[in-house]
């Protein structure tokens, strides 16, 4: 490529919200084969809502959410957000809150010893989901993520959160597969939740219940069996993901850390930025040769 054309190819995307921040990265996305996209604030719009809640017998919604939220106020995991945010005010005050990345948290809210997060934080700490288990699993069949809380050791309630798909996500796809790309979702959230949003969206492959640090052994995965790939991703969790992919882009509304890390940040949070990039990457291509 010469050095014109990449900048006339960097310049008409710049025009687009789409900074290249590196020149072979005009290069390099035109070969991509996948686009893996992280899940939560990228697929979706990372703002997610309280559904459901249903107690075990003998706990009310009135009694836990309020300890859940308590301890939640000290996550900042957009979760958290939606659990205190449904709490409303006055809640009491959480000590010893420990995040466990990847499964939820525990805290020390009024004297009770307090779990919350996904089932396999149950399984973790030797919880009983029991009869809610089910409850759960009809949650996750509608594309929700189910939450369990514990408290002194015995579950308590299964919590739903529903976090809507963002605006261009589905055209953005749409895009990918007439332009011959398959697409894959990287995503920490449950298995079957995770399935349905990506039947849903049309996406080809999907990896879930990804603890934070695996997000690079799966692109890895991808690498080794598609060829080159693109990540797209927002996150603090997605940085080594974003640097270890032949073009790592970063949506301009995350983190810091992934803009850091990234090849390309687009500056709106919408995926057809990721459609431009390629349209020009495979303009500038064709132009030299
Ligand atoms: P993702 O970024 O895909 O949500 P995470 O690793 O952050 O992946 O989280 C994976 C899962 O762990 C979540 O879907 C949720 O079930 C649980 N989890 C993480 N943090 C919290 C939290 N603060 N409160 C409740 N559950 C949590
Ligand atoms: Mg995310």
């Amino acid at each position: 490529a010469t050095p014109t054309s990449i900048m006339v190819g960097t310049g008409r995307a710049a025009e687009m919200g789409v900074l290249f921040r590196k020149g072979d990265a005009l290069q390099q996305l035109q070969e991509i084969k996948l686009v893996a996209l992280d899940k939560t604030g990228t697929l979706t719009k990372g703002q997610p809502s309280l559904t459901t809640f249903t107690c075990a017998p003998g706990f009310t919604r009135e009694t836990v959410l309020p300890l859940v939220a308590a301890a939640e106020t000290q996550s900042e995991h957009p979760i958290a957000q939606a659990l205190v945010a449904a709490a409303g005010p006055d809640l009491a005050q959480a000590s010893n809150v420990e995040a466990i990345p990847g499964y939820g948290l525990r805290a020390d809210v009024g004297g009770l010893a307090l779990l919350v997060g996904a089932d396999r934080l149950m399984q973790r700490e030797g919880i009983e989901i029991g009869a809610l288990a089910e409850t759960g699993a009809e949650l996750a069949k509608r594309g929700e993520t189910p939450l369990y809380a514990a408290i002194d050791g015995k579950i308590a309630a299964v919590i739903a959160v529903s976090d809507p798909i963002k605006q261009g996500t589905r055209a953005a796809i749409q895009a990918f597969h007439q332009q011959g790309l398959k697409v894959a979702m990287i995503t920490g959230d449950n298995a079957a939740t995770a399935a349905v949003i990506a039947a849903d969206l049309g996406i080809d492959a999907v990896k879930a219940e990804c603890l934070p640090g695996q997000k690079v052994e799966v692109l890895e995965q991808l690498k080794s069996e598609h060829g080159a790939v693109g990540f797209v991703g927002d996150g603090i969790n997605d940085a080594p993901a974003l640097a270890t992919a032949e073009v790592g882009i970063a949506i301009g509304t995350g983190t810091d850390v992934a803009i850091e890390a990234a090849d390309v940040v687009l500056m709106s949070g919408d995926l057809r930025g990721v459609v431009n990039a390629l349209t020009v990457s495979r303009a500038t291509m064709r132009n030299i040769r």
